[in-house]
């Protein structure tokens, strides 16, 4: 037998009924969207890895150890699978000058590709969503997100989710915060790991995003950018708090909350819980007012965040609402194949008519298979009704229906009634729908 083919690791199947749950989200998600005027964008999933590099920074995780880059076989080009989607939209943005005639709302869903340690709410290939505002300077579309992501797990029926908020100001005051915890992580150099070391003096913010629990309470009490802020980048804080305060959307301060990748600026914050373990942020976002700039494009300040579908996912099967699954409305039991023509041109003027309909198929070749197999089939379908074309009734224009499963109260599901072919609509009510 030749040798099994399977997946690359970390990379998931999503396959039914699962994959219902994916959709559900997904309408909820384009639904609410909408209501904050949010238009969807797509971009493609290869991109040139400059892009990543200049945008993401070059001393982070993403671009120093997790990216899935490859020359284009033709004429070399470099290319990377995408590790996020922001970099990707702003390219797209500068790309169709689409911040012309003002600012845009933006959207979107797909696969991220990140070459980590496969475990529990991380994988290689995993989806995010994403909202992004760019032309907008201001602090209320901070708060707009902020809203929409809050919004969201309110949809979703998630309970334990916090917010957690911070501001990395503006370049200067991180120039002015960096000497200041160059300088205490000097002082602190014996705590400080290999990683640690190497990204000092490229990167020490970065040290602050380290989950190393040996250098935890050395981080603790690091410098903290907060106290680095000028006025201007305060009041844009203390805008953002005020909105969220007014909204009921409760917050805690996290100094060293810093994200993990270099483009932010100003606000930045995580949604999380304690319900997944170790993986336990949802949701990641802030502003970042030079990032078009720095891949290329016309400056533009903008703000944005991405959630984890797969985490999210988790989380609504701990403690969300759970949504029932998809179930056709009538199962098509057909006791002769010679019936079959006669058969199809009922069920697609039931489905044009909004019904869904499950068709039986035989097994074998010999024929549709037993009434009792498919009845079997039609039970396990989890269709409340089984229409059964019987050739003699089909003749006279009628079809057979059976209820499968007893209304609530009822200790049995009703015998089978024959009713006649003439209105979709009629059928309509006698399905329920
Ligand atoms: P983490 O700190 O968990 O590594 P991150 O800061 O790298 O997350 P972001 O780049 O902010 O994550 O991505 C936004 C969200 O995407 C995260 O909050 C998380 O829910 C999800 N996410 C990130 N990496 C993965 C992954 N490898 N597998 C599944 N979900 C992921
Ligand atoms: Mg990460």
């Amino acid at each position: 037998m030749a040798e099994k083919l399977v997946a690359v690791k970390g990379m998931n199947d999503i396959l039914p009924p699962e994959s219902a749950r994916w959709e559900w989200l997904e309408d909820i998600v384009r639904t609410l969207m909408a209501r904050y005027a949010y238009r969807n964008i797509r971009t493609p999933i290869v991109e040139p890895t400059s892009l990543f590099v200049r945008g993401l920074g070059e001393v982070t995780d993403i671009v120093e150890k997790e990216m899935y880059s490859f020359e284009d076989r033709l004429n070399g080009e470099a290319l990377t699978l995408r590790p996020e989607n922001t970099a990707g939209v702003v390219r797209a943005v500068a790309e169709h000058a689409m911040l012309y005639e003002g600012g845009k709302r933006l959207y979107y869903m797909g696969p991220m590709f990140r070459h980590e340690r496969p475990q529990r709410g991380r994988y290689r290939q995993f989806h995010q969503i994403g909202a992004e505002a760019l032309g907008f300077p201001g602090a209320e579309l901070d708060a707009e997100l902020i809203l929409l992501a809050d919004a969201l797990w309110k949809a979703l029926g998630l309970k334990d989710v916090q917010l957690e908020l911070n501001s990395l100001g503006q370049p200067e005051e991180r120039r002015l915060h960096r000497a200041a915890l160059v300088a205490y992580f000097e002082a602190n150099s014996d705590v400080l790991d290999e990683e640690a070391r190497r990204r000092l003096y490229k990167n020490p913010l970065r040290l602050l995003d380290s989950k190393n629990p040996a250098m935890q309470t050395m981080l603790e009490a690091a410098p903290r950018l907060m106290d680095f802020l000028g006025d201007a980048s305060l009041a844009h804080f203390n805008s953002v708090k005020s909105i969220l305060e007014a909204n009921n959307v409760a917050f805690r301060i996290n100094p060293r909350l810093v994200r993990g990748m270099d483009y932010y600026n100003l606000t930045v914050f995580e949604f999380v819980t304690q319900s997944l373990g170790s993986q336990g942020t949802i949701c990641g976002g802030g502003r970042y007012d030079y990032l078009i700039e720095q891949i290329g494009g016309k400056a533009a300040p903008a703000v944005g965040w991405a959630l984890g579908v797969e985490r999210v996912l988790e989380l609504i099967k701990e403690q969300g609402r759970e949504m029932a699954l998809p179930v056709p409305d009538a199962y098509a039991v057909i006791p002769e194949s010679s019936s079959l023509p006669a058969v199809f041109q009922v069920m697609q003027v039931l489905r044009s008519s909004g019904i869904s309909v499950q068709m039986h198929s035989g097994s074998t070749l010999e024929g549709m298979g037993s009434m009792k197999s498919q009845f079997k089939k039609a039970d396990a379908s989890g269709a409340r009704f089984a229409l059964v074309f019987g050739a003699d009734e089909l003749a006279q224009g009628c079809v057979a229906l059976k209820p499968l499963r007893a209304p609530a109260g009822a200790d049995k599901a009703d015998a089978q009634t024959l009713h006649r072919l003439d209105s979709a609509a009629e059928w309509a009510q006698l399905l329920h729908r």
